[in-house]
């Protein structure tokens, strides 16, 4: 039977265009929901903007935009990257949608019922770039060690959520929940501390999802957005997986869940935390202004060199990326590996012919290390090893000298070693193993076109 795999990324707020950080989570949940369905899993996969955030509306009024045509022009361009990159969602949820409204007032009226939910005065400093209060021991110098900015005091009626309460169900929750290892202690760690109730609600905000029973009110933004995995998704709740970055771990792996057990919800499966990109060893931000620019990037270079490159990158640490590291990544492994195999042996074939037999070559092709790198997200670590064979079929052709043997049975066996090249690349670079297996597989095999052009 075909086990069902839902997989989500966090939701992005739409407050700014697309960066490359956004690119790079996008492609390791594709990464995944591709491998799980080249598995024969049912994949359900999950991507979306976040549009009811505070920080939208500051951002629309300071670009001097009516909020609704900002917020739409910026969810166009995120729904682009992820056509651009040649992602395969099943949804792309927008949550100014009025299901996705519906559903949060269903949940929290669930929480509600479960006594979950009381108003009280809440005091402050509140971080619009989290979107969210920040405890003052958190504070670097007295500014957001995210966003580098100085939150602003708040101090306001508000409703919270009896959070302190699931202390010990998350605590026993986060230990197989949270990928990877130093992800979950840090958030042990912080558990053990003196957990308190969380305030979600907003009182000054005019955008945003109502709180039910109290119009003077909005939902805080998080409980809105959080809640769009199960709105998006709705019958194959719960998630296999999430992939989020690192910043917002906090909310997935304690919030999140608490909801959820207060609502009488399924649990998900694993959290998957990735690390960020650098540029130059200085983290990627708009304040730096060393933002890369993935749409450009995708013009440049087309949806496959930038997803190898991205996923290259190691899933977990934060890892440097560059356009020059793309660039050496393609014109090195793309174009003179992978490229020069196919074009060579294409073109071996198309002279020669083939003659069926056994494929030894393919034993030296280490497929359960592989899939094991794959299952425990060390895509950079299969991707090392898939090249490795490819270094493999491309000594193979030297050795062999085929150019002058016309070995059709050498020939046989690398044809179908890189048929079994392609199929574990898909989930990486679609379009290209897309294309390799199509000339492969063909009655006549003819020589290929340049596959990757070296920039
Ligand atoms: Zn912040």
């Amino acid at each position: 039977m075909n086990k069902k795999f839902y997989v989500t990324t966090a939701i992005d707020y739409v407050n700014a265009e697309p960066h490359i950080g956004h690119a790079f989570e996008k492609v390791i949940a594709d990464a995944l929901a591709r491998y799980r369905k080249s598995k024969g899993d049912k994949v359900f996969f999950l991507t979306g903007v976040d549009e009811n955030a505070q920080k939208n509306v500051q951002a629309a009024e300071a670009a001097g935009i009516a909020v609704k045509e900002f917020i739409d022009k910026n969810a166009a361009l995120f729904l682009d990257l992820c056509k651009q990159l040649n992602i395969s969602h099943d949804k792309f949820i927008r949550t100014t949608a009025k299901e996705h409204a519906k559903v949060v007032h269903e949940v929290l009226k669930k929480v509600t019922d479960k006594g979950d939910i009381y108003k009280g005065n809440y005091e402050g400093h509140y971080c619009t770039g989290c979107e969210t209060f920040i405890t003052k021991k958190y504070l670097v110098d007295g500014k957001c060690p995210e966003h580098d900015k100085e939150p602003e005091f708040l101090k306001q009626e508000a409703y919270f959520f009896k959070l302190s309460k699931y202390k010990e169900k998350l605590i026993k929750f986060v230990k197989t929940y949270i990928v990877p290892e130093s992800r979950k202690k840090e958030i042990l760690s912080r558990l053990k501390e003196d957990l308190k109730d969380v305030c979600i609600s907003r009182k000054d905000a005019d955008w945003g999802i109502d709180f039910p029973g109290d119009k003077n009110f909005k939902v805080w933004v998080w409980i809105d957005a959080l809640i769009n995995y199960i709105s998006g998704a709705k019958e194959k709740w719960p998630a296999d997986v999430h992939v989020i970055g690192k910043g917002i771990n906090w909310f997935h792996s304690v919030i999140w869940p608490a909801i959820l057990i207060s609502a009488g919800y399924e649990l998900p499966n694993t959290l998957l935390v990735h690390g960020y990109l650098n540029l130059g060893g200085k983290k990627i931000s708009k304040t730096l202004g060393n933002i890369i620019d993935p749409l450009e990037l995708l013009k440049k270079y087309g949806a496959d060199p930038v997803r190898y490159a991205l996923l290259r990158c190691s899933v977990f640490d934060d890892s440097d990326f560059s356009e020059e590291i793309l660039i050496k990544r393609h014109n090195n492994e793309l174009a003179n590996k992978l490229g020069n195999l196919v074009s060579r042996v294409t073109g071996l074939i198309e002279k020669n012919g083939v003659e069926k037999t056994e494929n030894k070559l393919i034993k030296k092709l280490n497929l359960k290390k592989i899939e094991n790198y794959i299952e425990n997200y060390e895509f950079d670590k299969s991707l090392n090893e898939i090249f490795a064979f490819i270094d493999i079929c491309n000594e193979y052709v030297q050795s062999k000298k085929i150019w002058e043997t016309k070995d059709k049975k050498a020939l046989y066996e690398l044809k179908e070693s890189i048929l079994k090249i392609a199929e574990l690349l898909w989930p990486f670079i679609p379009e290209s193993s897309e294309k390799i297996t199509k000339q492969f597989s063909a009655k006549k095999i003819k020589k290929s076109e340049i596959l990757f052009k070296k920039i």
